[in-house]
């Protein structure tokens, strides 16, 4: 049977609705990010903005797909990892549509649908490279579970990548901004920080800053910036990829809309005979489409929607997720 499954994001900034069909058309997907006026994200902010715009991202949603509610099957919700209150809002969204239309809700793993999303591009067992804000993962299958095989032991690539732009005066978001701006041509010496498969981004964000104070140009500080923040993503996803043996990867996340990254990657999988799946960037980046696509993945397989499906869970992290429908 073709079934309709209605998506809902709200681990952090964006706030997502999506429709897709089981057979993976995409029906419609509305997001909508919440931008502070100044600094950081603040966590009550940016959930007063998806419970704003939840009703208006449903509508559009609707129109777009040209469908009634009671045409869904399924919806599906990201129950973490994320921030409290944003996840709760989006949790709230979730249960007041399928309890009213009495539909069956089920929660899932934000990180694992950016993976999941990857195999309606065609991938079937990749490495994820995934790269946004708060998260910075290289993640891939292996007995039954999703197993991070490498992690940022500070910040995120984006946050780090944010908190540059945030101190040089771009303004948020900071990643496209310091991707117009990074021309080189020069390369300057900043710390390239992989430990073992993990990785610091932290200590290079600020040496990039002293580079700019001590009067480098932008160009080449943002240039430098970003060679080696995705030189050094891209060399813990090849040794993913050595160690498990896996043929195909898939980028996710926001970062993963940077052109240069693109490019990085695609000349590491075409060096090592393997396939570069680049998601379009609507969907690298966070969106209730992916949440609905993993949520059918999950009860199209052998997972059984539990109480746990209700609540949501800050701290989620892919490898708790024991993963029944592959
Ligand atoms: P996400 O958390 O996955 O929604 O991604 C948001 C992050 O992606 C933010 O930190 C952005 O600065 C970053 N980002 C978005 N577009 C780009 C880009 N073109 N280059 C680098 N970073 C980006
Ligand atoms: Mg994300």
């Amino acid at each position: 049977m073709n079934s309709i499954i209605l998506g809902i994001e709200s681990t952090a900034h964006t706030a997502g609705v999506g429709i897709i069909t089981s057979e993976g058309k995409i029906l419609s997907n509305q997001r909508s990010m919440y931008i502070p006026e100044e600094g950081g994200i603040h966590p009550r902010e940016a959930a007063r903005h998806h419970s704003d715009i939840f009703p208006v991202l449903f509508d559009k949603a609707f129109k777009e797909a040209n469908l009634k509610p009671s045409e869904i099957s399924l919806v599906s919700y990201a129950r973490g990892p994320g921030l409290g209150p944003c996840l709760r809002t989006g949790a709230t969204a979730a249960r007041a549509f399928a309890y009213s239309h009495e539909i069956p809700l089920i929660g899932v793993n934000h990180c694992v649908a950016h993976l999941e999303i990857g195999l309606l591009e065609g991938a079937t067992d990749p490495v994820l490279l995934y790269l946004s804000g708060a998260n910075t993962q290289v993640i891939a299958y292996a007995s039954e579970k999703y197993r991070v095989f490498g992690e940022t032991i500070d910040i995120g690539i984006g946050n780090g990548l944010d908190k540059f732009a945030r101190e040089a005066g771009m303004g948020f978001p900071g990643g496209p901004k310091i991707e117009k701006l990074a021309k080189g041509p020069e390369l300057l010496d900043l710390p390239y920080s992989v430990k073992g498969m993990d990785m610091a981004f932290s200590g290079l964000m600020t040496a990039a800053k002293s580079k700019l104070d001590s009067g480098h140009p932008i160009e080449t500080v943002t240039y430098s910036l970003q060679e080696n923040a995705f030189a050094m993503s891209c060399e813990v996803a090849e040794r993913a990829l050595a160690h498990t043996g896996k043929t195909e990867l898939v980028l996710g996340g926001g970062v993963a809309c940077n052109e240069r990254l693109r490019e990085m990657a695609t000349i590491m999988t075409e060096e090592r005979g393997v396939k570069c799946f680049i998601p379009s960037k609507d969907l690298c980046v966070d969106n209730g489409v992916m949440i609905g696509w993993l949520g059918y993945q999950m009860v199209n397989g052998d997972y059984k929607i539990t109480e746990e499906d209700n609540r949501v869970h800050q701290k989620y992290r892919t490898d708790m997720v024991e993963v029944t429908w592959r």
